[in-house]
């Protein structure tokens, strides 16, 4: 074999399977189709280190949540990746919604996570005085940290234990080599040149292209099919407000996020969204659509009154991997492939929130399943 573990791309999943191949003294190589780490979906996101709130007891989205925001309190300050735990309030903007809170807190806590608190209006008023609210609820568990930092850790961690990158370079194709129980791979590089390895193992992290790769890969199931899914941020033209805390409207039903909320990021900068745009077709399309400002406008009004429509520009966006299925709970899918006579073959699809705050405990979980 020339490597043990082929790895399908860099992003913080990609990156957090490695290390943990790395640190186990696996022979690792990582195929990137961009020219460095972290350019998808990983670099485009809340920075949010989420507490693991809202996923449904015994699904894999709260158990790697619960077990990745764990480890990411451990590995942020071992290793100098920039985070804060600032806690998170989700308000009540109407009397109707404080019944709701009361339903997360028991959700919540039925699906481990007891460290939820019910605050008054006075509460949050004295910690952030800007925010209209009827109560709330305080999660002292979530937190933010910086993305790009953890993967450039998380790199230069396979680098030290000698695992390897091939940038600019695509999985064209694969075949099982019966006499070796390996796997022969072709991989294309950015001037169309083809290289052929063996490996024992392949872990799909490919993030909006993991159904694609699966195809690739053989092991293709209708489950698989991604949809993307668009989340446009908006920010104030000109700072304005200062927010210690994270700032969580209560979720919108059925597959329309969380609400458009508050973020700060470790500078202190405040944006709103993400917001749920469906897409017609799976094209990265990065751009905002400005009358999208109006129904930001809306939403972030019901707890800031004060601000006004000509305030808000748009900020970026990011595509969300979301399973096309419209099941009103999408689970992450990690699954080793031996039923579909793949052995060894692990699929990472739907990586979607919370999939950053996750990504520590995906990588010693697709280890566990094929170690
Ligand atoms: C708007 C938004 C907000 C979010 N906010 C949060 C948050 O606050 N907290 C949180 O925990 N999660 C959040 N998430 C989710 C989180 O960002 C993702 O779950 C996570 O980044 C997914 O990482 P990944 O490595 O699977 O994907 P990616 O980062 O996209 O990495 C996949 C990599 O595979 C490469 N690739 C693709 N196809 C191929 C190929 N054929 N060959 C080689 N390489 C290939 C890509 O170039 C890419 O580098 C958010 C997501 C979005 C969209």
């Amino acid at each position: 074999m020339d490597f043990d573990v082929l790895i399908i791309g860099a992003g913080v999943v990609g990156l957090a399977v490695a290390e943990q191949f790395t640190r186990h003294h696996y022979k690792v190589l990582i195929a990137e189709k961009e020219p460095k780490i972290g350019t998808g979906v990983s670099s485009r996101n809340s920075e949010v280190i989420h507490a693991g709130i809202y996923y449904p007891k015994d699904s894999l989205k709260s158990a790697l949540c619960l077990r990745g925001k764990h480890l990411l309190y451990e590995y942020c300050p071992q290793n100098k990746v920039g985070f804060n735990k600032t806690g998170k309030f989700i308000i009540a903007t109407s009397k109707d919604e404080l019944l709701l809170l009361e339903k997360i807190k028991h959700n919540a806590s039925e699906a481990g996570l007891n460290e939820l608190f019910l605050t008054t209006q006075q509460e949050i008023k004295n910690l952030e005085p800007d925010i209209l609210c009827h109560g709330g609820l305080f999660s002292p568990s979530s937190g933010i940290l910086s993305a790009h930092e953890l993967m450039e850790s998380l790199k230069q961690k396979v680098e030290a234990n000698n695992g390897d990158f091939l940038f600019l370079s695509t999985v064209k194709a694969i075949e099982k080599n019966s006499q070796s129980d390996g796997y022969l791979v072709e991989i294309i590089d950015s001037s169309g040149e083809a290289t052929e390895i063996e490996v024992s193992k392949i872990v799909n992290c490919a993030g909006l292209y993991s159904d694609e790769v699966a195809k690739v890969l053989g092991v293709f199931d209708d489950s698989y099919k991604i949809k993307f899914s668009k989340g446009n941020y908006f920010k104030f033209a000109k700072p304005k407000y200062l927010f210690r805390h994270l700032i969580y409207p209560v979720p919108l039903p059925k597959l329309h996020g969380l609400g458009v909320h508050v973020t700060i990021d470790l500078n202190g900068q405040v944006k709103f969204g993400p917001d749920v745009e469906s897409m017609s077709g799976n094209i990265e399309d990065y751009s905002i659509d400005e009358n999208r400002r109006e129904s930001f406008y809306i939403a972030i009004k019901k707890y800031l009154p004060e601000i006004s429509l000509d305030e808000l520009v748009p900020d970026m966006t990011g595509i969300r991997p979301r399973l096309a299925s419209e099941n009103e709970f999408n689970d992450f899918i990690i699954n080793e492939e031996s039923s579909k006579g793949f052995p060894g073959i692990v699929n990472c699809i739907g990586i979607e929130s919370p999939g950053l705050t996750a990504s520590l405990a995906i990588g010693e979980f697709v280890f566990d399943k094929i170690k």
